[in-house]
């Protein structure tokens, strides 16, 4: 199942990116392996799949380091669990706010090791959504840049549900374009394709290949 997903799932990425005129290796898949046990994720990685995202520490602590495999934190970040994100990740790619970039440069400083991140932008300027907002993305993008240099590799953005999520990509690459930085992450198991046409580098699927979550406690 997860291997016949896999494929599917590349084909989709390849499709997409040829109808955009980029090359389907320009696109990383980024498989979101949270509330999925480490089983699914050895079965992933033993179908080739080597980068995957977990949005909580605790959880992805349980899970990693796995050896071949990859992780990016795609989640809010803590910064009471900035030290243990630091050691875990290969890339964070939440950072949204000036408290979490000290906490992580402590803890890197403390750990000798850096991940690469992406600032998070909420490119809906919505009000309960994580991410920096509009109005300070681009003096946070380059304050973030000036802290961590070539560490800081880009953008990454969930658009609002319930709309077209094609302009709110578009305007996430535009942003990364005029600051210079390569990785867009953006576009899940729903919209991958237009975030692909949009210029994502990487998409997060979760959903898609590794089966629906179980429905979170109420
Ligand atoms: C869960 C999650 C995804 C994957 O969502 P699916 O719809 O299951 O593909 C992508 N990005 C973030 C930030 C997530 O939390």
């Amino acid at each position: 199942m997860i291997p016949a997903n896999l494929e599917n799932i590349h084909a989709r990425i390849a499709a997409a990116a040829r109808a955009a005129g980029r090359a389907p290796a320009e696109v990383t898949l980024v498989a979101v392996s949270k509330t999925h046990p480490r089983a699914a994720v050895l079965a992933a990685l033993a179908a080739g799949q080597a980068v995957f995202g977990e949005n909580k520490v605790q959880e992805a602590a349980e899970k990693f380091p796995i050896p071949g495999a990859q992780l990016h934190l795609i989640g809010a970040l803590q910064t009471n669990k900035a030290a243990q994100a630091v050691r875990l990740a290969d890339m964070i790619e939440s950072l949204d706010r000036e408290r979490l970039s000290d906490a992580i440069a402590k803890a890197a400083a403390a750990a000798g090791r850096l991940p690469a991140l992406l600032v998070q932008v909420n490119i809906g300027d919505e009000p309960q959504k994580a991410g920096v907002p509009l109005a300070q993305a681009d003096a946070f993008i380059r304050a973030s840049r000036a802290r961590f240099g070539a560490a800081l590799q880009g953008l990454m953005c969930i658009p609002p549900e319930g709309v077209d999520p094609l302009p709110y990509f578009q305007r996430l690459a535009a942003m990364a374009d005029a600051h210079g930085l390569a990785v867009r992450s953006m576009g899940m198991s729903g919209d991958f394709e237009a975030a692909i046409s949009a210029g994502a580098t990487h998409v997060r699927i979760g959903t898609a290949i590794f089966g629906t979550r179980p429905a979170l406690p109420a």
